[in-house]
């Protein structure tokens, strides 16, 4: 996939894929008006996947670029299992962000006394396929309200995977049930609704709703395979995935030491048990403190709280909570409540690729 780098904000990559440079060229020798509506167009959705990818940031989720196709933006990151109400946060994030600008505009255009800066939704229509240098003004105010107003609109209240709409249902969804089932459930429903738009954009004859149409079917696709792959897990016990080589601490070690341990018993993750507490603490945690700190401070200092889960829990279980807590391994305790085990996301990962490439194909 060949995109040029715009620039980069907060650590994320703006990028223009070359489909969408062709369609803007091509639309600046055909006409000045559609090019400088798709330029707003644009201009817009690269602020909405922003929207998105900054409330995931500060969420902990990773996005390392945002592509901008033709259809729309898209905000690269990992198929993961997230936390439903992080999911939640970010996918309203691009949505508020369009109807904040709708509502500034419409502000500033009662405080500037000229509420016919806005054209009518039909007027403006009508008026894109005229002269629009001669108001150019109005008309670049009216589009970005309701190109905004079509962006938030449509892609929080058409419920289909991947719009945003879609990723609200399973949000909502997966905070009753395992995310697997909640993808399962939302892409089902965006099957049929996909189906339902296409049908409607070819009797309508609209170009535009068809190939909107035909995006989010191969996204809602995508999203399927992912939750057809993650139910391959559900027949897995933690106990078939489960390392029996975990390090147990006491919880006044020094950091230093702790490292040192860790390193030895190569164990990204260190469990302490302090009564019926299970506490755990991450070398990604430790990373976060100054080398020169780690003689002064102790495991207690950083460690968490963490529900462990037994040998007999579904690993898909396993995961859904991991997501959840952003931890990537939990303790695994037996009925007397002593830890026998340390289950790894990166070995749920693993397994995963196997089956999927075993039981998919
Ligand atoms: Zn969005």
């Amino acid at each position: 996939m060949v995109s040029w780098k715009l620039f980069s904000i907060a650590g994320i990559d703006i990028k223009l894929h070359w489909t969408t440079l062709l369609l803007l060229g091509l639309f600046l020798v055909l006409s000045v008006n559609s090019f400088l509506i798709l330029l707003l167009l644009f201009i817009s959705i690269t602020f909405h996947e922003l929207s998105h990818s900054l409330v995931a940031k500060g969420n902990g989720v990773k996005i390392s670029q945002i592509i901008l196709l033709p259809i729309g933006g898209m905000a690269v990151m990992k198929n993961a299992v997230i936390d439903p109400k992080v999911e939640f946060k970010m996918a309203i994030a691009g949505p508020l962000f369009n109807f904040a600008v709708c509502g500034l505009i419409l502000i500033a255009a009662y405080l500037s006394g000229s509420s016919n800066l806005i054209y009518s939704m039909g007027y403006w229509n009508e008026r894109l396929a005229g002269d629009i240098l001669q108001d150019i003004g109005p008309m670049m105010v009216s589009s970005l309200f309701w190109l905004n107003f079509l962006l938030g609109a449509f892609n929080l209240f058409f419920p289909a995977l991947p719009l945003d709409g879609g990723r609200v249902l399973r949000a909502l969804l997966a905070m009753v049930m395992d995310y697997v089932k909640a993808t399962r459930i939302a892409t089902v429903i965006s099957m049929f609704l996909t189906i339902l738009l296409f049908l409607v954009s070819l009797v309508s004859m609209n170009l535009i709703l068809l190939l909107i149409s035909i995006f989010i079917f191969f996204g809602a696709r995508s999203e399927m395979e992912f939750a057809v792959s993650h139910r391959l897990l559900r027949k897995i016990p933690v106990s078939n995935l489960m390392r029996k080589n975990f390090l147990m601490v006491d919880e006044n070690t020094p950091l230093d030491a702790l490292v040192a341990d860790m390193i030895a018993s190569r164990s990204l993750v260190a469990f302490s048990k302090e009564g019926k507490n299970i506490t755990a603490v991450s070398i990604y945690k430790i990373g976060e403190v100054p080398k020169q700190r780690w003689g002064r401070m102790k495991f207690k200092d950083l460690a968490v709280v963490i529900k462990p889960v037994s040998p007999g829990t579904q690993v898909v279980t396993a995961l859904t909570r991991m997501g959840k807590e952003g931890f990537e391994a939990l303790p695994v305790v037996d009925n007397y409540h002593e830890v026998v085990g340390c289950l790894y996301k990166r070995d749920i990962d693993t397994i995963l690729e196997l089956l999927k490439v075993t039981k998919l194909s």
